[in-house]
């Protein structure tokens, strides 16, 4: 038997690895777009971006673990097409590679400005290259803007602060990671940014970038303000990497459309970012960007290939890091859920929050409680393992 992954990152790893630990001992073959071996993202707007790491320190494994497991690593070489009735799949260097089951785990890709490619001053964050391209650019840096006021928007302020960069957070929603805390946690991280030190220009769209002689000057707000700046983060969400699927047969929106065994057609999968996938307690599709959920779903599709037959059900699990603060989420927040504080206290900068809705717990958020914030993952569990439950999330 053989497999064939596209996409050598966390999704793409963790699912040749899954194989091999459940017995697979038929021919494997990870492709990835990128020359460098497979390493991982969430260091890179932490650690990497403060310097505290070396960028090789964010690699996933040795290269003697990837050579144990005695996979084909084809690096800088694109999956560029896929036939889903034969499973084949067609590399940018011209490779067909024909397998039993695919797997898709090629991610996703920030989303961009109109007309930010090529201007100098202007970031994204999604590779180890932006991540050193940032630094380099912060260490110079006077003004930093960060456009977009969602998790990884809030981590780059935080790590820019900490670097002694003067910053200002901009974006359309109140407070930031508003659509996904809610309310009650965007107001503690709005004082806890301001206390470091980052203007919040909140509740105001940008509505593009000035530049002068090829060199970002600016950001716009709606209604006409520009917030000065010499180097510019665009953090306003990505896109799962689907184009070289088209033609393939395969259902993209916004994801690759799966079953709840994370099938998108006979002998072909999806893991990671870019997959969506039929949660059954939920009775939805659910596309979920988030480090867990990386391993996680890659050993459901693992355990797919091999053929057990089980639906893929977890309960969403991430954290992000800003300042001294440390969140976990646990579940699936819902911003217009009822919040209630059920342990410590926000005042001391230690709390857990229960999230909510039609009188169900639907999540869980802890603030520098890790321990006590997992204690409550039961609850949430009961919630979203609930098979069909109507839609209350
Ligand atoms: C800066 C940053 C910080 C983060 N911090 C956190 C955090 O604190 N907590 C958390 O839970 N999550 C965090 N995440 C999210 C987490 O890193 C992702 O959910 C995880 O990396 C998803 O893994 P993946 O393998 O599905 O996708 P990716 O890691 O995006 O990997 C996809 C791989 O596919 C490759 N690829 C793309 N197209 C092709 C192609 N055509 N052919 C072959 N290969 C291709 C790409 O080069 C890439 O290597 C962070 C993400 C970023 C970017």
């Amino acid at each position: 038997m053989k497999v064939v992954v596209a996409g050598a990152s966390a999704a793409g790893l963790a699912t040749v690895e899954a194989l091999r630990r459940k017995g697979f001992d038929g021919e494997l073959t990870l492709l990835g777009a990128d020359a460098r071996l497979p390493y991982d993202r969430p260091p890179l707007s932490k650690q990497v971006l403060s310097g505290a790491w070396a960028p090789e320190r964010a690699q996933l494994r040795t290269a003697a673990v990837l050579s144990s497991l005695d996979v084909h690593l084809l690096l800088d070489d694109p999956a560029a097409g896929l036939h889903a009735g034969t499973r084949t799949v067609r590399t940018a260097s011209g490779r067909e590679l024909a397998a039993d089951a695919v797997v898709v785990a090629t991610g996703v890709r920030p989303r961009r400005f109109p007309g930010q490619d090529g201007l100098a001053g202007v970031h994204v964050l999604r590779t180890l290259e932006d991540a050193l391209a940032l630094r380099a650019g912060l260490r110079a840096a006077e003004r930093l803007v960060v456009v977009g006021d969602g998790v990884l928007g809030a981590e780059i302020a935080a790590t820019a602060r900490s670097l002694g960069v003067d910053v200002t957070l901009a974006g359309p929603q109140k407070f930031p990671l508003e659509s996904q805390f809610g309310p009650f946690v965007g107001g503690l991280l709005t004082a806890l940014h301001t206390a470091h030190g980052v203007r919040l220009r909140l509740g105001t769209a940008v509505t593009g970038l000035d530049a002068r002689h090829g060199r970002v000057t600016g950001v716009r707000l709606d209604g006409g303000e520009v917030l000065p700046a010499d180097v510019v983060v665009v953090a306003i969400g990505s896109d799962p990497v689907t184009g070289w699927l088209d033609g393939s047969g395969l259902t993209c929106e916004n994801g690759v459309v799966c079953d709840s065994r994370c099938r998108a057609a006979p002998g072909v999968y999806a893991a990671g970012d870019v997959a969506r996938w039929h949660h059954e307690g939920l009775d939805a599709l659910l596309r979920l960007e988030n480090r867990t959920n990386a391993t996680e779903q890659a050993m459901a599709v693992a355990g797919s290939i091999l053929g057990e037959d089980r639906p893929y059900v977890p309960v969403p699990y991430f954290w992000t890091d800003q300042y001294d603060v440390k969140i976990q989420v646990h579940g699936v927040l819902h911003p217009a859920a009822e919040v209630s504080v059920v342990d410590g206290d926000p005042a001391a900068g230690r709390f857990v929050a229960r999230y909510r809705r039609d009188g169900a717990t639907v999540g869980v958020l802890g603030w520098n409680m890790p321990k006590q914030t997992r204690l409550r993952r039961p609850e949430v569990a009961e919630t979203l393992t609930r098979v069909h439950c109507g839609g209350t999330v």
